[in-house]
């Protein structure tokens, strides 16, 4: 390991945006926030694996990875990240080094391969993604990027995050670093406005950036910078002149927020967009900070108008399927903070939560799942659970439906039970006031899909 990935690793686990790494001691801190993991249990994606997701949104530039083909495809495109213009972050570019670039290095071999793609394709940036292999034999992808971008007179960006580096969520972080190191700050917009924002850490899965932005469209709100989802490399270049910095429910990039903040002052704060009165919240805490940075006062008025017009559109439409829904049990299966924002809009859809996993949940993401669940919340959240055990709760009909990632779909299905994913690989956008009531609709299809009748019919050959 480069010394330089030594030191930025340590950098990432100095956070002071994160309450759980300000309370650890100086050893633990060291230590970084991976987990020992158990023999034979699978380990997620790897740091390579995150960098390449936190950062492949951006659209319009070429992703490089710099290492054995595999690499590449276990990372390619696999969240449905969608774009409305450029289609190259689509492209799977990878050196594809051979065993004379592991003798020989694959510096050469990576120079040529950047020449290659700015030649065919001429994207206003390259990034070049460091992998386990190339980090081990020793290639300096810095070196090799500074050399290219003199020569082509283009931004070429390393992105030093080889798999063995850590897990995919400090992936995401060192992918954030680089944009800190070499993108963010290096281009001016053509004009500013009092109204500029970034959102850090939407990722755009299946356009759900696109069901928030008409909201912001109407306050006359820009989003000067999403970071990284439907991304545009000169918009995260000249990112640092917005006035407001949006976390989205989620720290894998809250280094880029807390640094933001330290060098040009931009204040930040964490929202989620899923369930409607997190959605109001968030255009609140939206306006009420761009107030404070200069924006005129009447912004606060018009949001709040936005947010009872939106509201009351939103409960007309779910009230339909509120009637259906009520009472009936969801059992959620998910990470970090999706455990809290989706609990909240599940519950305005009229459903009880039996139970949901607080496995990747962070101690503030708890204290919001108490305040949400309220009495009795410790019992619902559930710490980790087998298959074996969401198989028994489905079978037993203690749960009508599971709300999961793709990994799980089998148990339900195996118990004869509706499921929904919710996870990245999902397929239905569930963002802002028009998300949630495609939530809720989805989640009545699911329940009262006729195939659910027909599977629990005992085979004839069963019954014989
Ligand atoms: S662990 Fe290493 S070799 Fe495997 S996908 Fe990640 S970067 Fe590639």
């Amino acid at each position: 390991m480069s010394v330089s990935l030594k030191a930025k690793i340590a950098e990432v686990f100095e956070e002071p945006g994160c309450d759980k790494n300000v309370a650890k001691s100086d050893k633990e801190r060291k230590k970084g926030c991976t987990k020992q993991l158990n023999p034979g249990a699978a380990a997620g994606g790897c740091a390579f694996d995150g960098a390449k997701i936190a950062l492949q949104p951006i659209a319009d530039v070429a992703h490089l990875v710099h290492g054995p083909i595999a690499c590449e495809g276990n990372s390619w495109d696999n969240r449905h990240s969608a774009s409305s213009h450029s289609q190259i972050y689509r492209t799977g570019f990878t050196t594809d080094i051979n065993e004379l670039d592991v003798i020989y290095g694959g510096e050469k071999r990576l120079f040529k391969s950047i020449r290659e793609i700015l030649e065919k394709y001429d994207p206003p940036a390259v990034f070049v993604y460091q992998t386990c292999v190339t980090a081990l034999v020793g290639d300096d992808i810095e070196a090799v990027c500074q050399r290219a971008s003199e020569k082509f007179g283009k931004p070429i960006i390393p992105v030093n995050a080889p798999g063995f580096a850590g897990p995919k969520n400090l992936g995401n972080k060192l992918g954030a670093e680089a944009l800190l190191d070499y993108v963010i700050g290096t281009m001016e917009p053509e004009f500013t406005t009092p109204y500029d924002i970034n959102i850090i850490g939407e990722y755009n899965l299946v356009g759900e950036l696109w069901q928030v932005k008409p909201l912001l469209d109407a306050l006359g709100i820009r989003i000067l910078s999403c970071i990284s989802g439907d991304g545009r490399y000169e918009e995260v270049a000249s990112a640092h002149r917005a006035k407001v910095n949006m976390m989205v429910c989620s720290k894998s990039m809250i280094n880029i927020a807390t640094k933001m903040e330290q060098r040009w002052g931009i204040p930040y704060f964490e929202g989620s967009f899923y369930g409607i009165s997190d959605m109001s919240e968030t255009l609140r805490m939206i306006a009420k900070l761009l107030v404070q940075t200069g924006a005129p006062a009447d912004l606060l008025d018009r949001t709040e108008r936005l947010i009872e017009v939106e509201e009351a559109r939103a409960w007309k439409r779910i009230a339909e399927y509120k009637q259906k829904l009520a009472g009936k049990r969801v059992l959620l299966i998910t990470g970090g903070v999706k455990s809290w924002s989706v609990v909240a809009a599940l519950q305005e859809g009229g459903m009880e939560i039996v139970g949901t996993s607080v496995k990747k949940s962070t101690k503030e993401d708890k204290e919001k799942l108490k305040d949400i669940l309220g009495d009795g919340a410790d019992a619902h959240m559930i710490d980790d659970m087998t298959p074996r055990e969401m198989y028994a709760m489905l079978r037993d009909a203690r749960a009508d439906i599971m709300l999961s990632g793709g990994r799980s779909q089998f148990v339900a299905l195996k118990a004869r039970m509706p499921w929904l994913d919710i996870n990245q690989e999902r397929h239905h956008a569930y963002a802002g006031y028009v998300g949630m009531v495609d939530l809720v609709r989805e989640i009545s299809r699911a329940i009262f899909n006729p195939v659910w009748q027909q599977v629990r019919i005992p085979a004839p050959w069963g019954e014989a």
